[in-house]
């Protein structure tokens, strides 16, 4: 018998078999999740604005952790704080037995982009953090999304649990991967996350693998014009080693990244400087490319410091796994995003984003609001890695991108902040509460749809054993 059937055969054989899966015919609990995030909108904006003013950096993000895992308690789920040792980490739960489904919020910012919520680049607090990557909109739409499921779950309409995850430090040294370290996520059916970005879609392509690392040279420090002969430097070597990675550039995949800087170069010109420390990202599509990059530096470093007469010593410091994509998942993602529809903009908030286009040289097209078509997976995933890679390796992680900032606008940077602050950013947010929380719907709903979905990350993640790009020992919290 041929079983190869079409689409089509599958998609007839799928709806008599199963009528309630794939599309969510269980349109009104799904209308219930909405109404609940909107009922909820006003300090759910709240939330997100108090988290984007405080732009808290990785491993410091005391005040919005808590005020997020406040927000979970009074809303009935049992709070868990401070987990795998970082203080901001925490995991709300609500409901009882199978199926667990998982969410994903961070709220980390970034250093050095203060900016006000205008279309003009103007710090809000001069040499202070900002949210330039949305992560302020991240974890309050995603906590939105469990608060609406939490309420059907209260209701008797919905059975299992629902498990929020408060998820530190993405943006430096990758709290998910402390926390998978700790096995927080091996019990779930299935795993959720999203990210702001300039369109909404559901995500069917990957991200890059990448290694972190630091490399220190140990020379011997003399008088630069007197006895440089007793002397051997550790900025030599650091030379040579960042020539030879910089070499190296024309022999590696086009899909590879590599970016370094320098953190210790020496003090003074006429002392031969005894320390220097470079820290280095390597990113490819995958582990196992990431891996031989790490490799190969590892050569390169020995090499330099064996030329320069020095010692060195490279130390991976974290790293994250490409996302592994589960399109099966991908699909009720999509599903659900079709069916909530595009994002609507008024011409006030087109017009600042056309502002902000204009002045960082981008094209003034605006917001896209249209939900994406669902297109085949790209070979290889655009630059960029992220923390969730490492969770949708331990259980099947479903992905999704809502618009909060104007196409093509430059991340981690000014716009992101500054739309993250007003009603482009809000609006995202509660977009994104809405599809995940629909997701959700499905995902409780259906068991078969759950089996389908493990069922292809079994099939993916077989013969891989999870290695965190971590080294033993506890989370580099900081003291002060
Ligand atoms: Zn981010």
């Amino acid at each position: 018998m041929n079983l190869r059937l079409s689409s089509t055969a599958i998609l007839l054989i799928t709806l008599m078999t199963h009528p309630l899966s794939i599309f969510g015919s269980d349109i009104k609990k799904k209308e219930e999740a909405v109404a609940s995030i909107e009922s909820h909108n006003t300090e759910l904006t709240n939330i997100s604005d108090q988290i984007w003013r405080f732009a808290e950096t990785a491993l410091r993000e005391t005040r919005s952790s808590k005020l997020l895992a406040d927000y979970a308690e009074k809303q009935g789920f049992e709070v868990k704080r401070g987990v795998a040792g970082m203080p901001t980490a925490f995991i709300a739960s609500y409901g009882q037995g199978r199926p667990i489904i998982g969410i994903l919020g961070e709220y980390d910012a970034l250093p050095g982009i203060s900016q006000k919520a205008q279309p003009v680049k103007e710090a809000l607090e001069a040499g202070s953090a900002g949210h330039g990557c949305g992560h302020n909109l991240f974890g309050t739409a995603s906590l939105g999304a469990a608060v609406a499921v939490k309420e059907l779950i209260a209701a008797g309409k919905l059975k299992g649990t629902v498990r929020f995850y408060g998820t530190p430090a993405e943006e430096s040294i990758g709290g998910k991967i402390y926390m998978a370290r700790e096995g927080v996520f091996n019990d779930l059916d299935v795993c959720l996350a999203w990210h702001p970005d300039d369109r909404i879609r559901a995500d069917v392509d990957s991200t890059q693998a990448i290694v972190d690392f630091i490399v220190e040279f140990k020379g011997k420090a003399a008088h630069a014009a007197a006895d440089p002969w007793n002397g051997r430097s550790a900025v030599a070597a650091l030379e040579f080693f960042t020539t030879g990675l910089n070499r190296m550039r024309e022999f590696v995949k086009p899909t590879v990244r590599m970016h370094y800087t320098i953190q210790k170069g020496g003090d003074v010109p006429n002392v031969v400087p005894e320390y220097a420390r470079v820290w280095c990202w390597l990113r490819d599509s995958k582990r196992a490319g990431a891996e031989e990059l790490l490799a190969r530096a590892r050569k390169i470093a020995e090499g330099a410091a064996l030329m320069a007469g020095v010692e060195s010593k490279l130390t991976v410091q974290g790293g994250d796994y490409e996302l592994l994509v589960n399109l099966t998942g991908e699909r009720i993602i999509h599903a659900n995003l079709t069916w909530l529809g595009p994002i609507q903009y008024t011409a006030e908030e087109q017009e600042f984003a056309k502002t902000i286009q204009r002045a960082t040289s981008v094209e003034p097209t605006g917001l896209n609001g249209a939900v994406q078509p669902f297109d085949p997976p790209k070979p290889d995933p655009e630059g960029g890695s992220t923390d969730v890679g490492d969770v949708s390796w331990l259980v099947p992680t479903l992905h999704l991108s809502v618009t909060t900032a104007p196409e093509k606008a430059p991340w981690h940077a000014w716009p992101v902040v500054a739309c993250g602050g007003m009603s482009i950013g809000h609006k995202g947010m509660a977009y994104a509460a809405k599809a995940l929380a629909a997701t959700m719907v499905d995902l409780f709903e259906d068991a078969k749809t759950r089996e389908a979905i493990q069922a292809e990350f079994k099939q993916k993640s077989k013969g891989e054993v999870y290695k965190p790009y971590v080294p033993d020992g506890p989370p580099p919290v900081p003291k002060d």
